[in-house]
């Protein structure tokens, strides 16, 4: 669960990008995060996965206190959070199961929960038939699908996804958003930061929007038009 209340981020310097910033997000919850460029939507992922501290106001994440966590506890909460980034970040030189399997090493799996679980999590995103390839033999959207898998293989309870169609064609786009609503509809608490104003029309979602640091809307879907178009 995400919760922010009355949240603050001055950056160093003077910026304001977040302005007293209250919300919740509960467990097994689909949510967009929608609002222009500058409005603080990265700000807000990077509180939720620790990369900023809050100035003011509480973060809780998963049970931990993101502005008095001790960093040795960080990997901890890090753990429980699949990030997914517009950008893919792969590694290029790895294979897609290795780009998989390397997230599981990192945090200490053995060869056999490795074995086990990366081909049911390349299943899971459509890509059992291409672990054996590296990135660059792959289309956007099949890069986007490994770093998905990526972001799941820990097991984690959230995925929290920055812009992640913001690279890709309607189809391949259309194609991520509904595997997020899948991984959604099993369990995993997601949260989607878009410009995709057609997909957050019409996946009928809670779409929460933000402006100049503020939370302006937040409700199901169809908000985004209203709110940021008059
Ligand atoms: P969005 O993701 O909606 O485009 P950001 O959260 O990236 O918005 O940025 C919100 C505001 O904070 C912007 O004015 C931006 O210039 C500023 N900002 C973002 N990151 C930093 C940083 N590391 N240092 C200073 N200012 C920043």
């Amino acid at each position: 669960m995400i919760q922010f209340t009355d949240v603050f981020k001055t950056y160093e310097n003077g910026i304001k990008a977040i302005r007293g910033v209250s919300m919740e997000l509960e467990d097994g919850e689909f949510a967009f995060l929608v609002g222009p460029s500058g409005s603080g939507k990265s700000t807000i992922i990077k509180l939720i996965t620790g990369e900023v501290a809050p100035s003011d106001g509480t973060v809780i994440v998963n049970g931990y206190n993101m502005g008095t966590i001790r960093p040795r506890k960080m990997p901890y909460v890090r753990r429980t959070i699949g990030v997914v980034f517009q950008d893919f970040r792969l590694i290029e030189k790895k294979t897609v199961y290795e780009n998989v399997a390397f997230a599981m090493r990192v945090v200490g799996a053995t060869n056999k929960e490795i074995r086990q679980r990366v081909p049911y999590v390349l299943d899971l995103v459509g890509l059992d038939t291409k672990a054996k390839m590296k990135p660059m033999e792959l289309s956007g959207g099949e890069q986007q699908r490994v770093a998905i898998a990526r972001a799941l293989v820990n097991n984690p309870r959230m995925i929290v996804a920055d812009e992640p169609t913001g690279n890709l064609d309607p189809a391949r786009s259309l194609e991520i958003m509904m595997l997020l609503e899948k991984i959604n509809e099993l369990g995993t608490t997601v949260l989607v930061v878009t410009h995709e104003k057609e997909f957050v029309n019409n996946f009928s979602k809670r779409v929460i929007a933000i402006d100049n640091g503020h939370i302006i809307s937040d409700g199901l879907g169809g908000y985004y038009d209203y709110e940021l178009e008059q």
